[in-house]
């Protein structure tokens, strides 16, 4: 059966141009067009945006973002050997995608993309993550882009998107909600891959908000956090001595108790608290 957009089928497309998967690039294709089509679909309505795509690889999630109406696509793609098949999708949609040759990690995209953007990728994870940190953390806030629509690992997914007082709870999950709504969209176990990786997935959708929603400094913030969770098992007023002298009567001021934990501790009392440190 020939796809929605009438170019081959992805194991196809994988065969005529020798891409073997990669290990050293974190390779794990997804080969099913109804599956990629429902994660571009995850994004929101991509018709008014231009959408960021980095590690497009065979083009499989590509074609879901296009088949789906985004405006534009820009694709990111380290692996040369990607690019033939990126072409034929490119010939297909005239003028809506744009490739890239490049390390997603030492490329500004800016220059190619028109507001309202979207981020989606499946992106080797640890490459995920450290892209995903610097998303969240911009110099100025609220960032180049609307929404992130990405793959990870299932347990960094959990959390980012963890509540207080769960394992899962720690630096990620209080980055991302403190300045964005952040959910799990999706659920993959490793067999919707080509070749299957080891753990379980999930898509993570993270919407920006117009504003983080409690004033805190943010290096203040990350330096709160970090030094926090580091010692997570720790009592507050231990894993926190080093940033303020007097740190037992700073978090009383701020309303949390120095025994606490910091998996205790909302997002609402990391600001208080930072706050109450920077004034
Ligand atoms: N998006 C495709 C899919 O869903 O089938 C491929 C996903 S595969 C998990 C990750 C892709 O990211 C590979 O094509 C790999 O070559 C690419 N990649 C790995 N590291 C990268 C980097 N630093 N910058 C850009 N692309 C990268």
């Amino acid at each position: 059966m020939s796809a929605i957009d009438g170019l081959p089928p992805l194991r196809e497309v994988i065969a005529t141009h020798e891409l073997s998967a990669k290990k050293s690039l974190g390779q794990n294709f997804l080969l099913d067009l109804n599956l990629t089509a429902k994660i571009a679909r995850a994004a929101g309505d991509l018709g008014g945006a231009d959408v960021l795509e980095i590690g497009p690889g065979p083009g499989g999630l590509t074609r879901g973002l296009l088949s789906e109406g985004a405006r534009r696509v820009l694709a990111v793609e380290k692996d040369a050997r990607c690019l033939p098949a990126l072409d034929e999708i490119s010939a297909t949609y005239p003028g809506r995608l744009e490739v890239i040759n490049a390390d997603a990690l030492a490329l500004d995209p800016l220059a190619h993309l028109t507001p309202p953007i979207k981020v989606v990728a499946n992106l080797p994870y640890n490459v995920g993550t450290e892209l995903l940190v610097r998303w969240l953390t911009p110099p100025a806030w609220p960032p180049f882009w609307d929404s992130l629509t990405l793959m990870f690992q299932r347990e960094v997914a959990e959390r980012i998107v963890a509540a207080p007082g769960s394992k899962a709870y720690g630096r990620l999950a209080v980055l991302a909600q403190w300045r964005c709504e952040a959910r799990i969209a999706m659920r993959l176990p490793p067999e919707a891959f080509t070749p299957p990786p080891k753990v379980a997935s999930a898509v993570v959708h993270l919407t920006a908000l117009p504003a983080p929603r409690y004033p805190a400094d943010p290096a203040v913030l990350e330096r709160v956090v970090a030094a926090a969770f580091g010692q997570r098992r720790k009592m507050l007023r231990a894993s926190l001595k080093g940033l303020a002298p007097d740190i037992e009567s700073v978090l009383q001021d701020a309303g949390i108790a120095p025994t606490d934990r910091a998996e205790q501790v909302p997002v609402e009392g990391f600001c208080t608290l930072t706050r109450a440190l920077a004034p």
